[in-house]
């Protein structure tokens, strides 16, 4: 093929309202034109130090190993997994969703002695059945868990399962990749060991990053392994001779993505954690109002679904795929379908960083209306919109 027959590199423009990744915060594709810096630059490595003080505050923690992995949200897992758990050692995973599915594999892929906790894909975690799995399987290294349930929309409440997992003497793993920068995270106050997040859920950035938090609780179990991290890559002791002390070579930082998550940290703090929250909070509010009152049915568990991200089910008689395409190509807007058993019987509409707009909220419930009245639902036409718009505006 000759370069001349491959057009310009023009993708369009789409209103991201599915899974991930979300829209990007123009601020941060304006800090990727800027030049890269040798790896070793003192001007990187101060980009460097800064990118990690924008992590910890908007992680909420003062835990001096906090970086951001090279890779996506799957990078800080594993590096959580890989760096935590030696080969033969106890872990009880919470699965509930594809997330928590992938934590385990990830588990039993180093070598651990893997317990799952399970609940139906759509339904929290219970702390009692935690309980019951840590008395099970005695001396237990880690508890792992989703904090959002991107699969699922579930925001699983985190308290007590943490307090059990330390009254066990277990280090606890959070997956915080669809909540931090959108719902509340506070990683030291909880009692978080390890929690690991991705840049383009409600970050704002492009995928590429993957920050990464331990306690100092996590970092001298780190420290005192009797077996190397199998991970070469992901070793966080090597990592931190990089991003810390020694600044000595491991890889070379993609110093694009770098400069992104700063931005996009900086854009977090500027708007302010609260602010923020709150903001995603009621757009997730309005959303759910909004698709229940044009007859659908939401598909997490009441009283714990996430603002971030809501699951809906499909009607019966609706052709899932005919939907969504219509949404994309006539309407501009990506949502996803459902992943593993719920394939097929769920939509999974993000409303995640710049996306979690009161404009986004109504053009997506809008274009649902007309592609769900064109497949011969019968709804109210303009209650969907009607009723997120009262949510939005509550006087
Ligand atoms: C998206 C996601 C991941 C995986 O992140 P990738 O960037 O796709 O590797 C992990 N956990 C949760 C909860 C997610 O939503």
């Amino acid at each position: 093929m000759s370069e001349r027959s491959v057009s310009d590199l023009n993708p369009p423009p789409r209103i991201l309202l599915g899974a991930g990744p979300a829209n990007v915060h123009p601020r941060v594709y304006q800090a990727m034109m800027a030049p890269i810096l040798g790896h070793l630059d003192p001007d990187f490595l101060h980009i460097m130090d800064e990118t990690k003080d924008l992590l910890r505050a908007v992680f909420r923690t003062q835990n001096e190993e906090t970086i951001p992995v090279s890779g996506t949200g799957s990078a800080g897992m594993e590096a959580a997994i890989a760096n935590l758990l030696e080969p033969g050692e106890r872990a009880v995973i919470c699965v509930a969703g594809f997330f928590g599915d992938r934590i385990a594999e990830m588990a039993s892929r180093y070598g651990g002695e893997v317990t799952r906790v399970e609940a139906e894909w759509g339904h929290i975690i219970e702390a009692d059945a935690v309980e019951a799995a840590l008395k099970a399987a005695g001396r237990t290294k880690l508890v792992a868990i989703v904090h959002a349930e991107t699969s699922t929309g579930i925001h699983q409440p985190l308290h007590d399962i943490i307090r059990l997992a330390h009254d066990h003497d277990a280090l606890v793993v959070v997956d915080t990749v669809t909540s931090l920068g959108g719902c509340e995270v506070a990683v030291d106050d909880w009692g978080i060991d390890a929690c690991h997040s991705a840049s383009q859920k409600c970050l704002c950035c492009p995928p590429g990053m993957a920050p990464l938090t331990l306690s100092p609780n996590a970092a001298s179990v780190l420290r005192s392994r009797e077996t190397k991290v199998r991970s070469w890559y992901l070793d966080m002791t090597l990592l931190d001779n990089y991003w810390g002390g020694r600044r000595a070579y491991h890889h070379t930082a993609p110093m694009t993505m770098v400069y992104a998550l700063r931005e996009g940290l900086r854009v977090v703090l500027e708007e302010g954690l609260e602010t923020r929250i709150a903001r995603h909070q009621r757009n997730g509010q309005a959303v759910r109002a909004g698709l229940e009152a044009m007859g659908l049915t939401l598909h997490a568990q009441e009283g714990y679904r996430l603002p971030t991200l809501t699951s809906v089910r499909v009607p019966e008689g609706i052709e899932d795929l005919k939907l969504r395409r219509a949404l994309l190509y006539d309407h501009n807007i990506e949502i996803s379908g459902g992943l593993g058993p719920l394939a097929g019987k769920i939509w999974r509409v993000g409303l995640m960083g710049v996306g979690s707009s009161a404009e986004n909220v109504l053009a997506v419930l809008q274009a649902l209306e007309q592609e769900l009245a064109a497949q011969g639902f019968r709804l109210e036409k303009g209650a969907g919109v009607a009723a997120a718009d009262r949510a939005l505006s509550p006087d």
